[in-house]
C-alpha cells in the first residue's frame, strides 16, 4: 500500500511540475510584452508633436497590460503560501475548527494522503478525517482521490487552498464589521431611553418624552463613549483584513 501512495503521490508531482511549465509559458508572454513595450526604432521621418504624444500613450497602454498580465500569471499558490502562519488568520480558523486541525494546515503544501498526515501528527486517521472533511465543506482545503482497482477503497490526497483560507477569513471580519455598523446604526437611531426601554427622538417626541409604561420622562441618552469604542473594534477589523491581504 505505501508503494501505490508513492506512485501517485509522483503523479500529482507530475501535475505540479505541469503547472509550472504553464507559468513558464506566460512568463514567455509577458517577455513577449516587455519587449513590445520597448522603444522602437527611430523612424526617419520628423515626428510631429502629436505622433509623440500617440506614441506615449500607446507605450504606456502597452506597460499597463505588461502588468497585468506579469499579475495573471503569478501562481495563487505563491501568494498566500504561508497564509496559516498569519496570525489573524489563526485566529479567526480558531473559531471555526479546533486547534489540531488548524496545525495540519502547513502539512497540506502540496498533495498529501491523510495516513500520511495521521503519521507525521501522532493522530488517528478517522480524526485527521474528521478535520479534513470540516475544512472542506468551508472550501479552504481541496482533494483528489484515486481508487486502487483491486480493492475499490479511494485514497485522498488533500492540498491547502491559500486563496479560498483568505476568502474565509476576510469574509468573517466583513461579518463583524457589517454587524457592528448596524448595531451602531440602531444605537444613534435609539438615542432616548426612559426606565423599561429605548426610544428614537420621532418615538419621544410623539408621545411627549413621557412613557406611558413606566410612566417616567423619555431622556436623551449620551452614547458618544460607547459608539467611539465600537468604531474603534471596527478599525480594529479593517486592520486585521488588511493585515490578511498583505501576507505573503
Ligand atoms: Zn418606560
Amino acid at each position: 500500500m505505501p508503494k501505490v501512495i508513492k506512485t501517485k503521490a509522483q503523479n500529482f508531482g507530475e501535475k505540479m511540475s505541469g503547472e509550472n511549465k504553464k507559468t513558464g509559458k506566460k512568463t514567455d508572454a509577458a517577455n513577449k510584452i516587455e519587449k513590445a513595450a520597448k522603444p522602437e526604432k527611430q523612424p526617419k521621418t520628423k515626428k510631429t508633436k502629436n505622433d509623440v504624444v500617440k506614441d506615449v500613450a500607446r507605450k504606456d497602454k502597452l506597460v499597463k497590460n505588461a502588468d497585468k498580465i506579469v499579475a495573471v500569471a503569478e501562481p495563487v499558490a505563491v501568494r498566500f503560501s504561508k497564509i496559516y502562519e498569519n496570525k489573524n488568520v489563526r485566529e479567526i480558523l480558531l473559531k471555526y475548527f479546533e486547534e489540531g486541525c488548524v496545525d495540519i494546515l502547513p502539512e497540506l503544501n502540496d498533495y498529501i494522503g491523510d495516513e500520511i498526515v495521521s503519521n507525521k501528527k501522532n493522530m488517528k486517521a478517522p480524526i485527521i478525517r474528521k478535520w479534513l472533511n470540516l475544512m472542506h465543506d468551508k472550501s479552504i482545503v481541496e482533494f483528489n482521490r484515486t481508487k486502487d482497482k483491486k480493492t475499490g477503497w479511494f485514497t485522498y490526497f488533500w492540498k491547502i487552498r491559500p486563496d479560498k483560507v483568505v476568502e474565509f477569513t476576510v469574509s468573517d471580519i466583513n461579518k463583524e464589521i457589517e454587524k457592528l455598523t448596524k448595531e451602531i446604526e440602531e444605537i444613534k437611531a435609539h438615542n432616548f431611553v426612559c426606565d423599561c426601554k429605548t426610544w428614537t427622538s420621532t418615538e419621544a417626541l410623539e408621545s411627549d418624552f413621557v412613557c406611558q409604561e413606566c410612566e417616567k420622562v423619555v431622556m436623551e441618552k449620551d452614547d458618544d463613549k460607547l459608539i467611539a469604542e465600537m468604531e474603534n473594534k471596527k478599525k480594529v477589523l479593517e486592520k486585521k483584513k488588511e493585515d490578511i491581504l498583505s501576507s505573503p
